[in-house]
């Protein structure tokens, strides 16, 4: 049996381009294959650019797990890669007695997820931090950070490159038959014709796509059906005004979002979101910028009551690649190999959303310990 390709990653996204670039680093045969002209033009460019702590996520999740060892091999490689990152660390913030005791409840489940350096704040220490900052209590986490998550996935891919690997761009993968063990068939579309291409394992990284792509695959265990996607859209305004702040601020979670919170990128540029708008399909579009402008001045105005009138401007929307429908119990990452599927050599990435940049080097360990 011979194939044309080692490995090929579909999606050339934040975690596609690590997985890649990792596995192409340790002497394998890799192609990305992506459908849209560039990298990250998708969920990796349309998100809030946070390293997360990895303070939110359940205990023995993935997400809890993966977040904080992403985190620590996230600030190595833009160290050593050079891609402008600031440790900023970030306020979460409680606005009244009742949110008092749910910071408690996070601070808990921080420490049990192997997050150690949080500090409780009184509201003077939180103002001496951020003066215009309103809230009873704080918990700073100082190892929070913002990252430019262009220049990340431009090191990953000339990680990829320099070590011998190749990105296809413009190629959707449109199906896939597993010929033999060790033998897979993609069918590759580009340029309006449609060719195979054979290899020996696949990972599917393709964010919003990756449910499609999961369910071309036949799997070897009858009973297994590949997550089903839930889009979950989040809309972001941008601050026009200087920011104030020096951290990134947070208000209380929900179950299925962060809150609307204030991030800065890395020209000290402020902006407030994502809400969460449940839909049906993947459209970017910024619904009801009026409504929402009221909606998120009011919840802005709850942690930062001198947000300057007329100061939001709608900016971009991100889809969150969710796995599990509105109102039900929030969905783990679903990383699936043999085990799930019963396919050798397949190895599929659902529901990798939020923090899933953070994450992006270790799902790319995990990724090959399945694929090894
Ligand atoms: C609103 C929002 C805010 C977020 N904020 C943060 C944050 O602050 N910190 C954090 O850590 N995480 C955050 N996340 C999560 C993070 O952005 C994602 O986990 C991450 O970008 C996912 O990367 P990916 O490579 O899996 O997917 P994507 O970036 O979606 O890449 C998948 C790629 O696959 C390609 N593709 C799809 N189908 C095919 C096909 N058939 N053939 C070829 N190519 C295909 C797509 O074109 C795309 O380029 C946020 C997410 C959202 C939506």
């Amino acid at each position: 049996m011979s194939v044309e390709v080692e490995t090929v990653v579909i999606g050339a996204g934040v975690v596609g381009l690590a997985v890649a670039a990792e596995r192409a680093s340790l002497g394998h045969d890799v192609l990305v294959v992506e459908r849209h002209p560039a990298f990250g033009t998708e969920t990796s460019s349309r998100n809030s650019e946070v390293i997360h702590a990895g303070i939110y996520y359940p205990e023995g999740s993935l997400r809890a797990k993966l977040c904080v060892e992403g985190k620590k091999r996230l600030y190595a490689f833009a160290e050593e890669h050079k891609v402008p990152f600031d440790r900023c660390g970030k306020l979460l913030v409680a606005t009244n007695e009742a949110e008092v005791d749910e910071l408690a409840r996070i601070e808990g489940r921080a420490i049990r997820n192997g997050v150690g350096d949080l500090t409780r704040l009184t509201m003077a220490e939180a103002n001496r931090l951020e003066p215009e900052i309103r809230c009873v209590a704080a918990t700073l986490s100082p190892s929070t950070g913002i990252i430019d998550s262009h220049s990340l996935m431009a090191a990953f891919e000339t990680r990829l490159l320099d070590a011998g690997g190749q990105v296809a761009f413009n190629s959707e993968v449109v199906g896939i038959v597993p010929v033999s063990k060790g033998e897979f068939r993609l069918s590759i579309s580009s340029a309006g014709e449609t060719s195979d291409l054979t290899c020996a394992r696949v990972v599917n990284a393709a964010g919003l796509g990756a449910s499609r792509i999961g369910c071309m695959l036949r799997p070897a265990k009858s009973e297994y059906v590949a997550p089903k996607l839930y889009p979950a859209k989040g809309h972001y305004f941008a601050l026009s005004a200087r920011a104030p702040f020096k951290h990134l601020v947070y208000p209380m979670p929900s179950p299925d979002a962060l809150g609307i919170h204030l991030t800065l990128d890395m020209s000290g540029a402020a902006k407030f979101g994502p809400d969460i708008h449940w839909q049906d399909d993947i459209d970017y579009a910024f619904i009801d910028p009026n409504a929402r402008h009221a909606v998120f001045a009011k919840e802005i105005k709850r942690y930062w009551p001198g947000l300057p009138e007329g100061a939001l401007v709608p900016a971009y929307t991100g889809i969150r690649p969710k796995i599990y429908a509105a109102g039900t119990p929030p969905a783990d990452f679903a990383i699936h190999g043999e085990n799930e599927h019963g396919v050798p050599g397949f190895v599929g990435l659902y529901g990798i959303e939020s923090p899933g940049l953070t994450a992006s080097l270790a799902i790319a360990d995990c990724v090959a310990r399945l694929l090894d």
